[in-house]
């Protein structure tokens, strides 16, 4: 049987990185070929190029994008991008919207640089491998695996600052998990929503978190600088502000999209259950959008994917609730 062709992409993070010398903390060092040298003989044949060598905050919408349309042109069976944990969750968002392929892509990371004892980068890129080379990984979107699980780039977050197991698909769960390199798959995918095409990335989406004593005064300024296109609010709760909040909100609605998420990591936004003034059911009726099941941080992915795809707000609305899985 041929064997199968893997294209890996890295980026850097704290897989490529180790200490330099005299006491000094951990960098970028390692590229694409030094990390697959590290993995010794693998069943598939790999393809790789060191696209960056950041830590995973400083990465692009720019350089995803770059990452997307190499992982394209090499026509592999599978394709796996390796970069930091930190932005993970939304690099994997970011390339599930954007991939119109069928061809498995698996982003993959690491907690311990190779300075610490037990590093856990060469596991998850072999695991990463298997997971872009099995085929029923096919028309599955953007997959992430660490730590012997395998997540959807819909649910997966980045939960713990720093344990091993660091991310969590919370409430859906992983949909599978890699033993003895191969994957045993627990759930299958969704549907697969069209892939967006949008290239005017410019302006800012800003996510705005509120909580107690938030008088708004803070997401007006935010929301009346310059290049604003669109703001995401961390909501407390179900999808609730401070009724001054709520005040800005109805100000900025007609003007700027506002998508209200929920700021407690698991579970929906509402749509009904509450009436009063700074209530989801009010911020509805103010013309906001609601995020459902989408956190904040995937939220401001996909409002500036939307926006940069040119959508309305009709549209905005739209994809919010077929993406936020409101409609299922
Ligand atoms: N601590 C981060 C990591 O896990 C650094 C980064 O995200 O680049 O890779």
């Amino acid at each position: 049987m041929a064997r199968p062709l893997i294209a890996v992409a890295t980026l850097g993070g704290t897989i490529s990185m180790a200490p330099v010398g005299g006491g000094g903390g951990a960098v970028p060092r390692l590229g694409a070929a030094e990390l697959l040298g590290g993995l010794g003989d693998v069943p598939m044949d790999v393809l790789a190029e060191t696209l960056a060598g950041i830590g995973s905050a400083s990465l692009d919408f720019a350089t995803l994008l770059r990452c997307r349309e190499w992982g394209l042109r090499q026509d592999a069976d599978g394709f796996v991008v390796v970069q930091g944990t930190d932005t993970l969750e939304e690099t994997a968002y970011f390339l599930d919207l954007h991939w119109p392929s069928e061809t498995p892509v698996v982003v993959t990371g690491a907690m311990r640089n190779a300075g610490l004892f037990s590093p856990d980068g060469p596991a998850n890129l072999r695991n990463a491998l298997t997971v872009a080379a099995d085929p029923r990984s096919r028309g599955r979107g953007v997959l992430v695996t660490l730590n012997d699980d395998v997540h959807a780039a819909r649910w997966v977050r980045k939960a713990h600052s720093s344990h091993l197991e660091a991310f969590s698909s919370a409430p859906a769960g992983p949909l599978g998990m890699v033993v003895e390199h191969a994957v045993h798959w627990f759930h299958p995918s969704p549907p697969r929503l069209p892939s967006l095409d949008g290239d005017d990335f410019g302006g800012l989406v800003p996510v705005v978190e509120t909580g107690l004593d938030d008088s708004g005064a803070f997401l007006e300024h935010a929301a009346s600088q310059p290049d604003v296109r669109g703001v995401v609010i961390a909501a407390t709760g179900v999808g609730h502000v401070s009724s001054g909040t709520a005040d800005v909100i109805s100000r900025l609605v007609p003007s700027l999209p506002v998508v209200v998420a929920s700021r407690t990591g698991a579970g929906p936004t509402l749509r009904s259950t509450y009436g009063f003034h700074g209530s989801e059911s009010s911020l509805i009726a103010m013309g906001a959008t609601m995020a459902g099941w989408l956190d904040a941080r995937k939220s401001r992915i996909l409002l500036h994917a939307l926006l940069a795809s040119g959508a309305d707000r009709a549209r905005i609305e739209q994809e919010f609730r077929a993406r936020g899985d409101l409609d299922r």
